[in-house]
């Protein structure tokens, strides 16, 4: 019997009923992504690079479509575009950088055994699950997506059960390259369609919490294969004494409610020196107090509302929490609407690291405020956080630099904050429960697709089992 789910709709109104893969359904998707892979690795890099040229068209040309779906799915207009805007880049960044990367495998001689030469055969891995979040529903799914299908590898797709409706425009788009269709299925469905797909991968990519990213890493681990996770941040903002104090309150503003906070990369602890710190908060409520929400039209305001409507309890249980304990809160909050919820963003002064909201991820346009004396305090609140994910510096350049040199964070942003959602090609690995696996920027983003096998030639006669006898040893 077929399983419906429900995904709400943001704005509030009615949700959207579809139909759940069964774990058998996953496991036949995953059977006919497998017979087909061969063929698809087999072809010349340029060849797949064509097919998904001819896919970059489709989807351009069911644009208007796609977004319109992705509006409904996170109740926010002008994100939607630039998150389909962001992934066509992303897959014309591996049409342009992938034929350098895979035309050169390496070749050489040992240095430890001379007489070896060998040469590296690369192998996609197979079958590739890729499991993402709601947040940006579209990006998520094809950042991995598209460099594991360059690679020659076939995926599996899990997106969301929260923002299942932008899956029908994508699939129509991939339908139109019937090779491409044969290599990249979407199974909708929800944790045990997750679970499903990797119990069926030669490897998982995973974008989503630490909790599940747990679970999966787990079940790969059983499984003995590759795991990419990608978890969550609870990344800080430090304001250093030769700060130019509005810039740093306009970019802390941008850096933590873009999106509505609802950005891996969203800024959610703000450290000030002292100096600065009494300017920093009064220019930071004021231009927090004139962000606009989008509550009566999806086309008009700066912030959208929550995706997930469990999201806006949790926020509003950590404001709880922080108010209990002491917490100001100078302006914003939660805005229910028509089912809906939207947050104008939060400041909060008189913070302390053991509220809820500095030890869980808030995923909401929150910003707490807290001064520090000098470098080593500002490190040290910084890096007092299980999360590792990103961090911002702000400051004069050596001095700003310095200072993330010494953070635990994969990405420091000097002077801006959030940069990796701007930079794709840069590496970067995740500190602490922030992820694991290679990093999906940069190179790796790809090559981690690759198994490289070693062909070693022994150029010299080869070894007989009489050079590992056991002689008696003469003695002087
Ligand atoms: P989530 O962990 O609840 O769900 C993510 C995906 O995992 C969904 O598709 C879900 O159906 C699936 N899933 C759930 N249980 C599963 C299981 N047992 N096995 C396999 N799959 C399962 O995360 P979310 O609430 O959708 O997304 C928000 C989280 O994602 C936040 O923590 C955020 O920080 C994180 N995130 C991280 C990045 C990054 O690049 N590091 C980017 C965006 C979001």
């Amino acid at each position: 019997m077929t399983n419906f789910l429900v995904a709400a709709n943001p704005r509030g109104g009615p949700g959207y009923r579809f139909p759940a893969a069964a774990p058998a359904d996953v496991g036949e998707a995953a059977q006919r992504l497998r017979t087909a892979q061969p063929d698809w690795a087999a072809l010349a890099v340029e060849e797949r690079l064509a097919l998904l040229g001819q896919w970059c068209e489709a989807l351009r040309a069911i644009g208007p479509d796609l977004v319109a779906a992705l509006t409904e799915d996170t109740g926010r207009a002008l994100l939607s575009q630039a998150e389909l805007d962001g992934a066509l880049r992303r897959i014309e960044h591996w049409r342009r950088k992938s034929p350098a990367l895979l035309s050169t495998p390496s070749q050489g001689v040992s240095e430890s055994a001379p007489s070896v030469h060998y040469e590296h055969r690369r192998d996609p891995l197979g079958l590739v699950a890729v499991i993402s979040p709601w947040n940006f529903p579209l990006l998520l799914t094809l950042i991995d997506a598209v460099p594991a299908l360059t690679a020659g590898c076939a995926v599996l797709a899990k997106p969301s059960e929260h923002t299942p409706r932008f899956v029908a425009p994508l699939m129509e788009s991939v339908g139109s390259v019937p090779a491409l269709a044969s290599v990249f299925q979407c199974s909708l469905g929800g944790p045990e369609a997750g679970a499903a797909a990797v119990n069926c991968a030669d490897a998982v990519c995973f974008t989503g919490s630490v909790a599940t990213g747990r679970k999966v890493g787990a079940l790969a681990g059983e499984r003995l294969i590759p795991a990419f996770l990608e978890l969550g941040g609870k990344d800080p903002l430090i304001v250093l004494a030769d700060a130019d104090v509005e810039d740093a309150a306009r970019i802390a503003l941008r850096g933590s409610v873009i999106a509505t906070g609802q950005a891996c990369q969203s800024i959610e602890r703000v450290y000030v020196h002292q100096s600065l710190y009494d300017s920093f908060v009064a220019k930071l409520v004021a231009t927090a107090s004139a962000v606009t929400l989008n509550t009566e039209r999806v086309d008009r305001g700066h912030l959208g509302p929550f995706i997930d409507p469990r999201q806006a309890q949790l926020v509003e249980a950590q404001l709880e929490d922080a108010q209990v304990n002491g917490a100001s809160l100078l302006c914003g909050g939660l805005v229910r609407r028509n089912g809906g919820a939207w947050c104008a963003p939060v400041v909060l002064t008189g913070v302390r690291h053991e509220m809820r909201l500095y030890r869980e991820e808030t995923f909401g346009p929150v910003l707490p405020v807290m001064p520090f004396a000098d470098d080593d305090e500002a490190v040290d609140l910084a890096n007092d956080s299980e999360f590792g994910l990103s961090a911002a510096v702000l400051g004069e350049r050596a001095h700003a630099l310095s200072v993330a040199a010494r953070l635990r964070a994969g990405a420091v942003s000097i002077n801006d904050a959030g940069l990796t959602s701007q930079v794709g090609d840069v590496e970067k690995d995740s500190y602490g429960a922030s992820g694991v696996g290679k990093s999906r920027m940069g190179s790796s983003g790809l090559l981690r697709f690759l198994r490289r096998q070693a062909l070693l030639v022994q150029t010299a006669p080869a070894a007989s089992l009489d050079a590992f006898k056991e002689v008696e040893r003469q003695t002087a």
